[in-house]
């Protein structure tokens, strides 16, 4: 099957109006940010998204994304896989003003257009993936190297003074 690049800009209105659907792929490689959080990622991300307008007429548009990533356990430093599966659910306003955000209803997420009416989607889904990232990455217990006995006897180094394993990963990146 062949797989489509979806567009950066996309009109949500206009396309909430002829209901297009949106089936393919995001390089992540568009996503800078999201490059720089986790420790590795596939090349592309899977998104489906629908456009349509609700009963009150309000444009939005619907799908979920997934991609597979690894982060970096922040408790042994050893990388694990992540997998991610994120929906979401946006619809247009001209501006994040809170009376335009508080029109919405909750199953919304308002999403601001630029002059023309267009929303940077790259950008938009990049904010969605990030956010979904766990705060504090960890591997499930049981899978962990450092157990948690060891820590607590072992000596605890001040957080400020261990390297950011992130940002390691990142000066390695930069070539
Ligand atoms: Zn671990």
């Amino acid at each position: 099957m062949q797989r489509v690049k979806l567009p950066k800009l996309v009109d949500p209105v206009k396309n909430a109006t002829i209901r297009s659907d949106y089936r393919g792929v995001i390089l992540s490689s568009e996503m800078p940010r999201l490059l720089g959080s986790v420790a590795d990622i596939a090349k592309e991300i899977d998104v489906e998204i629908k456009f349509a307008k609700d009963e009150q007429g309000l444009s939005y548009f619907q799908g979920h994304m997934a991609c597979s990533t690894s982060l970096i356990c922040e408790r042994c430093n050893e990388v694990f896989d992540h997998p991610m599966d994120v929906s979401f659910c946006f619809s247009p306003v001209q501006s994040v003003k809170e009376e335009d955000k508080d029109e919405l209803p909750d199953s919304y997420e308002p999403v601001e257009v630029n002059d023309q009416g267009e929303i940077n989607l790259f950008q938009t889904l990049e904010d969605e993936l990030i956010l979904s990232l766990p705060i504090v990455a960890l591997h499930a217990e049981k899978d962990c190297k450092q157990k948690r006995d060891k820590m607590s006897f072992g000596k605890i180094e001040p957080v400020d003074e261990r390297p950011n394993p992130f940002a390691v990963l990142k000066e390695l990146k930069r070539d």
